[in-house]
């Protein structure tokens, strides 16, 4: 397939350290595989605060948009947000998130192929596990809300992450991954899902 088809597009995807205590690796694993995408890169890893914040904030617009976000969501459910500086707001979520996502291993991947940004966002479901789809993974294996997460004064545990925009995904991808780790090969079902003539499967 050359350079630049649908059928490229590249997301990341990591498992929180949530998704691995819970021995969910095989099951969420296999709810990428089994759409038709291709994993491209693999590996667990431990990471530091400095590249939790980085990777949060590779977006410079992530601090405003987020703390705009939840001062929102706060006032359409009818409760007072923490503080009306979207900005202190995203301190807090930060500060959470560099606890939870340091606090023990990940599993960093890149998978590839047809809307794949859009569709691993869809397997996966929304971000709060308390209103996400059911069928998704977060919806069935789940059951965290930012009610509880903020009553603990913790973040949200969701068991993963994945890129929301191609622009995100490149930029995470790049964050994550060294250009050698990322493996280009042809699995043979793309014959089936990208091949505009299906051909050479009668003898
Ligand atoms: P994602 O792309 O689906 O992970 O969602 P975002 O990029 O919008 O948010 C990243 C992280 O910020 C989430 O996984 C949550 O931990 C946290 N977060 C986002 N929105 C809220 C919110 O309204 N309340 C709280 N407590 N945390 C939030
Ligand atoms: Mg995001």
């Amino acid at each position: 397939m050359e350079k630049g088809h649908p059928s490229k597009e590249r997301t990341f995807v990591a498992i929180k350290p949530d998704g691995i205590q819970r021995t969910l690796i095989g099951e969420i694993i296999k709810r990428y595989e089994r759409m038709g995408l291709k994993m491209v890169a693999i590996k667990i890893m431990v990471a530091t605060e400095d590249h939790i914040e980085k990777h949060y904030t590779l977006d410079p617009a992530w601090r405003t948009v987020t703390g705009e976000k939840t001062i929102a969501s706060y006032k359409k459910k009818g409760l007072t947000p923490p503080s009306e500086d979207p900005l202190e707001i995203t301190a807090k979520i930060l500060a959470n998130l560099k606890t939870y996502m340091t606090s023990g291993p990940i599993l960093a991947m890149v998978w590839q192929g047809a809307h794949a940004v859009e569709v691993v966002r869809k397997v996966t479901g929304g971000t709060e596990p308390l209103t996400s789809d059911v069928g998704s993974i977060r919806g069935d294996f789940v059951l965290d809300s930012y009610s509880m997460s903020d009553t603990d004064n913790r973040a949200v545990r969701n068991l993963i992450h994945a890129s929301g925009s191609v622009d995100e995904a490149e930029m995470e991808i790049n964050h994550w991954f060294k250009p050698e780790e990322l493996i280009e090969y042809r699995l043979v079902q793309e014959q089936i899902i990208y091949d505009v003539n299906i051909d050479g499967i009668l003898e």
